[in-house]
């Protein structure tokens, strides 16, 4: 039986396309027919099988002459090679079969190849943007910090006490804690506001917020002075910053930069995230090197932060949300009085009224009164 195949020849060129000719299986060769010509007996032997064609599934049989022929074999020529019963049949078959096994696996590992390579592109995208997060935290220019600062405390700032007493003290304790340096990069404000949880936070830009609660739990102006340190350097080391940009992502910085109104929703939210304890332990060494050098007095921040985490006083325990933003160290005492071991004498406690003080922030404490 003669079956269709196309032939491409030394003749074959762009403007002389391939031969339509018949293929005929004899015992143990084939012979190939192309019209005009005469017709040609190739032994099985001298060809070599490939796949080819326009979906790369079609058998070819190349000849091995100089230049060789390239037989394309029909479906049906295909099946005749298959039901052909010669000496070399049953290998012709099952190299076709290798072959197109080989084709299956390869179309697998393709797709496979494909999806490693999306899934490294998207790998790459999310380390690039994290990255990009990461420097914006870093190298955010100060003018922005401050847009994105004022346009997070919107709503907060209108709860912050008006009372001049208490205002002007909680500012001057904290100008002093930050001191001249730090006052030159950031303007910094410093707030009460009726919360009763004993909590504070720092917002970017210079923003600082001591909740009445915080207040309340201070024995003393130097614990408060050592709370305020502690944030102070939360804003002066860029953690408040970078904790924003890292939880809200590209959207947050747009919308703060553009000081989109939707904002507070996000904002709302930020009072809840967390420092990570190495920035909470950075504020706190930090914080306590600049109680030293504003000659304050840093057993405060430590009797504070010592008597919170050991407060059993079922009074204070629902209120003492500052742990859970400020997560910190359960060797946070020791490594404190180290810092301070090095404090230079002389620290004086400032000259505020401290009594006065806390009345006032009390009057204004909404679940917690004296
Ligand atoms: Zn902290």
């Amino acid at each position: 039986m003669n079956y269709p195949v196309s032939v491409f020849t030394e003749e074959t060129t762009p403007s002389a396309p391939p031969f339509a000719a018949t293929l005929q299986w004899q015992e143990d060769h084939l012979i190939l027919k192309i019209p005009g010509k005469e017709a040609r007996k190739l032994f099985l032997n001298d060809v070599s099988l490939s796949l080819g064609g326009i979906e790369k599934n079609q058998v070819i049989l190349t000849t091995s002459d100089a230049t060789p022929w390239r037989i394309y074999l029909s479906n049906d020529a295909e099946k005749g090679l298959r039901h052909h019963s010669h000496p070399t049949g049953p290998s012709l078959v099952a190299q076709i079969d290798a072959l197109r096994g080989v084709r299956f696996k390869s179309r697998w590992a393709y797709k496979f190849r494909f999806f490693l390579k999306l899934l490294s592109i998207i790998l790459v995208a999310l380390l690039t943007y994290r990255v990009f997060l990461f420097l914006l935290g870093l190298f955010m220019p100060l003018s922005w910090e401050k847009h994105l600062g004022d346009g997070s405390t919107r709503d907060i700032e209108k709860m912050a006490l008006k009372d001049p007493i208490v205002a002007q003290t909680i500012q001057t304790l904290g100008e002093k804690v930050a001191g001249p340096e730090a006052l030159r990069r950031y303007e910094f404000k410093f707030r009460v506001i009726p919360k009763a949880e004993v909590n504070a936070l720092a917002y970017p830009g210079g923003w600082i917020y001591v909740h009445t609660g915080l207040i309340q739990f201070a024995q003393s102006p130097d614990e408060l002075t050592g709370v305020l340190a502690h944030e102070v350097q939360h804003i002066l080391e860029r953690h408040s910053l970078r904790r924003m940009v890292d939880d809200f992502g590209f959207s947050f910085f747009i919308t703060g930069i553009m000081g989109d109104h939707a904002l507070s929703a996000v904002i709302a939210k930020a009072n809840t995230l967390q420092f990570s304890r190495g920035q909470e332990k950075e504020a706190d060494v930090r914080g306590m090197k600049l109680l030293m050098k504003a000659g304050l007095p840093g057993d405060g921040m430590i009797t504070f932060f010592e008597r919170m985490q050991k407060s059993d006083s079922p009074r204070w325990m629902e209120y003492l949300a500052y742990l859970s933003t400020h997560p910190s160290d359960k060797n946070r005492a020791t490594y404190l009085r180290k810092t301070l071991a090095d404090a230079r004498p002389g620290a004086q406690t400032p000259k505020i009224a401290w009594e006065e003080f806390k009345k006032r922030c009390a009057e204004a404490n909404p679940a917690v009164s004296q």
